[in-house]
């Protein structure tokens, strides 16, 4: 239970795009809280000029000119480290600078205010919860300590830990981590307001900008339990923006006999002509695509037809529609038992991918009643409704989850024995019986791994511990080892020899790669330096807008022959220095201290003052 007072949001942390969300008791239904741009979702984007940190939309908006300060996918790096393939190959088509840390942790390099600065994907993802946070507390009008923050199925136990860190960086209170596929369940569930009899089996396809998740999930008695999940992480929006930009790369090197492909602004304009064609094809059958002067003063003017677009992305849709059929025969689930079939995520809008889903499913309908880009963050703020105090109108749900990954030891040849396999619902106790592999063995060194490779050093390796005391017996001695993940994720292996009584244990919380008490204070002090800064950014433009608008309101002002005659010399003379004074403090270059605000602001202060003498002369006059 969220025990401060107040509002506890729901936050829908997304790789490309975030979105927040409240229940609103007095109207018993969830509100999704636009941003300052009036926007729904906002990218999930930083970035760092000589002058300020931008976040959302404002960093988006720049990251063409300035891209190795343009932090986006800091989602991707959470809780990993360094030396992960994943990171590795995902660092080749990023324009940041990312580096390894200590303890092999993945620091993303930008330089801010011309200094060189290091930060983790905790206070990149703290910073855009922070910016959340901000949408939530100006629409609510209060402050907002508490949050439900949604992560993929898949995620495992320390990319879990390190959201809950970046929530605490941002000064949140993350008082649950929920499933994104179970937040689209449950607003579902509650759309529909349906009670479930017996089980109900839903598929939730989630197709977004960077990332293709889908899960199976079943509700029973109001428990929502997370059956298989399957997905691409690269697999989203982009890759059919890109290939739209191929295309048209192609087609103008056969019509105007030029190569735009090594031209970073053209093929810029290009994707942004693209992703808005892609949009419109989800309702049109056809669509231009129109950029001026793209390159060597050639328009670009040409169109598509929605069979064309289906036909350059039917690889990708394909390659969609197999991770739905894996994550089926993952469950060991036919389609016809699926009950419900729910689309989250903007991609999800593609009319070929509704039919293709529609077709596999047999003609089912879809479930898109609620806008894809918020399912998740809607049903993330019942579930803080449902962990708030005093909130009585939501229907009460209780959640299970499930490993993401499977957890084993490594036998003889190297080989991963998978004792508690991925999918298999928490809290769990699993116990294998092993054998000796030699005559008079003493003792046995047990691995403990996650992964889903066969062979045990290709997964992830949790912590290892003896067993010893063996009797001196030939190979093929019998010995038991239990696996028990709690309902924290907190796994705990032990090994026992029966014979002898010979016992050993082993707890693994993934504590190496989390945050320590102290990190994460120095980190909350840093957030507190980025905010005093970007306040002061803030407070400096606020004061030169004003300079600006004083100073074009007295010149109009001066046009006035009649305040001119009032004035004395003096009086002219002393209107002339203050304007002058004040357009060569608009000249000054943006980076100014905070004392230098200071000056702006007396000087902004005299501009008033004389801009209320020449009204007060206007009026008497
Ligand atoms: P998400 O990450 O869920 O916010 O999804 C963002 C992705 O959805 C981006 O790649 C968008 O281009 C894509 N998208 C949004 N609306 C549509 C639409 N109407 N048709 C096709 N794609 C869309």
């Amino acid at each position: 239970m969220a025990k401060d007072h107040g509002f506890v949001i729901g936050i829908d942390l997304g790789t490309t795009y975030s979105c927040v969300a409240v229940w609103k008791e007095q109207h018993c239904r969830v509100e999704i809280i636009h941003n300052d741009q009036g926007n729904n979702t906002t990218p999930s984007c930083v970035a760092f000029t000589t002058h300020e940190r931008l976040i959302g939309d404002s960093a988006k908006n720049q990251a063409a000119t300035n891209p190795e300060n343009t932090i986006f996918d800091a989602k991707r790096l959470i809780g990993r480290r360094y030396s992960d393939h994943v990171v590795q190959k995902d660092i080749l088509l990023w324009s940041f600078k990312v580096i390894a840390g200590t303890n092999d942790k993945p620091m993303i390099v930008i330089n801010y205010k011309n200094q060189e600065k290091y930060l983790s994907a905790e206070e990149v993802s703290s910073m855009i919860l922070t910016k959340m946070r901000e949408i939530a507390e100006n629409y609510l009008e209060s402050p907002v300590k508490n949050a439900v923050v949604t992560v993929p199925a898949y995620f495992n136990n320390s990319q879990r830990k390190a959201t809950i860190d970046a929530g605490a960086i941002a000064g949140l209170n993350v008082v649950r981590i929920i499933n994104e596929p179970t937040a689209a369940a449950i607003a579902y569930g509650l759309d529909k307001r349906t009670n479930c009899v017996g089980e109900r089996n839903i598929f939730i396809f989630d197709f977004g900008g960077g990332t293709f998740d889908v899960s199976l999930l079943t509700i029973k008695d109001k428990v929502f339990q997370v059956k298989a999940t399957a997905g691409n992480t690269h697999l989203g929006g982009e890759d059919i923006d890109n290939r739209m930009v191929n295309y048209f790369v192609e087609e103008m090197k056969r019509k105007n006999k030029v190569d735009i492909s090594g031209n970073p602004r053209a093929l810029r304009r290009l994707r942004t002509a693209c992703e808005r064609a892609k949009r419109t094809l989800s309702y049109a059958v056809t669509t231009n695509i129109e950029v001026d002067a793209i390159f060597q003063g050639i328009d670009l003017c040409s169109s598509i037809t929605r069979a064309k677009f289906e036909e350059i992305n039917m690889k990708l849709f394909e390659e969609c529609m197999n991770t739905v059929e894996r994550c089926l025969s993952d469950a060991k689930m036919d389609k016809s038992s699926v009950h419900d079939v729910v689309l989250v995520g903007g991609s999800s809008r593609i009319p070929k991918v509704q039919q293709l889903l529609q077709d596999y499913f047999k003609g089912k309908d879809l479930c898109k009643s609620i806008n894809p880009d918020e399912a998740v963050a809607y049903g993330a703020a019942v579930q803080a409704a449902l962990l708030s105090e005093g909130i009585k109108n939501v229907p009460n749900l209780v959640l299970l989850d499930v490993t993401p990954l499977s957890l084993g030891k490594d036998i003889v040849g190297d080989i991963m024995s998978v004792v508690i396999p991925r999918n298999t619902t928490i809290p769990v106790k699993r116990t294998k019986e092993y054998m000796t592999i030699e005559d008079n063995q003493p003792s046995t060194r047990i691995k403990v791994y996650e992964g889903e490779r066969t062979r045990a050093s290709d997964n992830n390796l949790l912590g290892s511990f003896v067993l010893s005391g063996f009797p001196r017996v030939p190979r093929g001695h019998a010995f038991c080892v239990t696996f028990a993940l709690d309902e924290n994720s907190i796994l705990s292996v032990s090994a026992e020899d029966k014979t002898t009584g010979s016992k050993n244990e082993i707890i693994i919380t993934n504590d190496r790669e989390r945050l320590s008490t102290v990190e994460i204070n120095r980190m909350i002090q840093e957030a507190e330096y980025y905010k005093a800064e970007d306040e002061k950014f803030l407070r400096k433009a606020k004061t030169m807008n004003d300079l600006d608008y004083y100073i074009y309101k007295i010149g109009n002002a001066l046009k006035n022959e009649d305040i001119m005659s009032k004035l004395c010399s003096q009086e002219k003379e002393d209107i002339s220095s203050t304007i002058s004074r004040a357009r060569d403090l608009l000249d000054v270059d943006g980076n100014i201290q905070q004392d230098e605000i200071v000056d702006f602001e007396y000087c902004l202060k005299e501009l008033i003052n004389i801009f209320e003498r020449l009204t007060e002369i206007g009026n008497v006059g």
